[in-house]
């Protein structure tokens, strides 16, 4: 790169490592000469996008010339009655991805203040603390990847603005009681902020064992983050929100862009609300492709973690992978824990009924 400009960018841009997603099902096919490849490595929903939304968003595709309503007030209302809290206290973002970065932008000074976070964690949270130039701080999670609260509280000072959690946790699946957040949250600092990421918690059972939501209050240093992108099967139009203490969900609706969530996004997140027939059948679709899959991956001499969310992580009894490549060819994408620090590991998305028989079919194979 020899462009003049190379010289000002800012160190933060220069050193950044971007997020890898998992591989696409265009890259196998036409890697390997494959007719079907069968995905289970993004924790997306195996059933598709319910028809009631498809028909929403068809229905409403003619007003994308529109600017969405700033900061859509509607889609924010419908939340907030789903949720039975006040609007005041919903923000929507560009998947929950948009949250997260407002969420450190708002709060923490760079060169001063720090995020705290678990070790392995979500990367965006270390991704985007890093561009904001915030310092990150990690505690180990406990060897069965259950959360070390005394860990993570030490790593705490009077700078630290937001620790974030997620719960259930990804890779793992492991997912804390609400009590256990709750007592954690009341021993934290004035001035920091708890935030919980619940991405996947619509997956356990019993729901309300595990939210945050269950002890949230409108003025506590606590934040829910939540996603249309798992349970309401609409990762690719990028729809999240947060539930906020009045205050910061002031600011942060001040600071967003106004326009980050699409008119479509609104109207179908609204549609997706109410749609308790594919909700509950993802539910019962992902409560028994995990019992399924847990049961035959242990047949087959692997360590599986109990999980709670709508993805299972497993240790193979061969190289891990060797086990993911083989997959590949055969047109089967998971996800390697590599770049988390695991070589040993992998996290498998649980898929419909056929896909998940597909995928133990072939490990069988793989594995024997
Ligand atoms: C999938 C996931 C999300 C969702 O992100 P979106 O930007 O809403 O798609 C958030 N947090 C975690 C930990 C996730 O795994």
């Amino acid at each position: 790169m020899s462009h003049q400009l190379n010289n000002y960018i800012r160190e933060q841009v220069k050193s950044f490592k971007a997020y890898s997603p998992g591989l696409s099902i265009d890259e196998i096919k036409s890697r390997f000469g494959l007719g079907r490849v069968i995905k289970m490595a993004s924790n997306e929903n195996p059933l598709g996008v319910s028809p009631v939304v498809q028909q929403v968003l068809v229905q409403n595709s003619g007003l994308a010339f529109r600017y969405p309503g700033a900061n859509n007030p509607e889609l924010c209302r419908s939340i907030a009655d789903h949720l039975g809290v006040d609007s005041g206290n919903i923000v929507c973002g560009n998947g929950s991805d948009e949250l997260i970065d407002l969420l450190i932008r708002m709060l923490a000074v760079p060169g001063r203040d720090n995020i705290v976070a678990f070790d392995p964690c979500f990367s965006i949270y270390r991704l985007q603390a890093g561009l904001s130039g915030v310092e990150f701080r990690q505690a180990r999670l406990n060897h069965d990847f259950s959360f070390a609260w005394d860990m993570l509280r030490e790593l705490v000072d009077q700078n630290t603005r937001v620790v974030f959690l997620t719960n259930p946790d990804n890779p793992s699946g492991y997912a804390a009681p609400a009590s256990e957040l709750q007592k954690f949250a009341s021993g934290l600092p004035p001035g920091c902020c708890l935030v919980v990421d619940e991405a996947y918690i619509d997956f356990a059972e019993p729901r309300n064992r595990y939210s945050a939501l269950s002890f949230w209050q409108q003025d506590s240093s606590v934040a829910v983050l939540r996603t249309f992108s798992k349970m309401h099967a609409l990762a690719g139009l990028r729809l999240g929100y947060a539930i906020l203490p009045a205050v910061l969900a002031d600011y942060m609706r001040r600071i967003r862009l106004p326009f980050s969530v699409n008119i479509l996004a609104e109207k179908a997140g609204q549609a997706a609300l109410k749609d308790n027939a594919f909700t509950s059948a993802t539910l019962s679709v992902i409560t028994q492709g995990r019992k399924y899959l847990q049961k035959e991956l242990e047949k087959l001499d692997c360590r599986v973690y109990p999980s709670q969310a709508n993805f299972i992580m497993f240790e193979p009894p061969m190289e891990a992978d060797k086990v993911f490549q083989e997959l590949l060819k055969r047109g089967v994408i998971i996800r390697p824990l590599k770049s988390y620090g695991f070589s040993h590991l992998l996290r498998v998305s649980i898929g419909t009924e056929e896909e998940n028989n597909i995928l133990i079919e072939y490990l069988q194979d793989i594995i024997d």
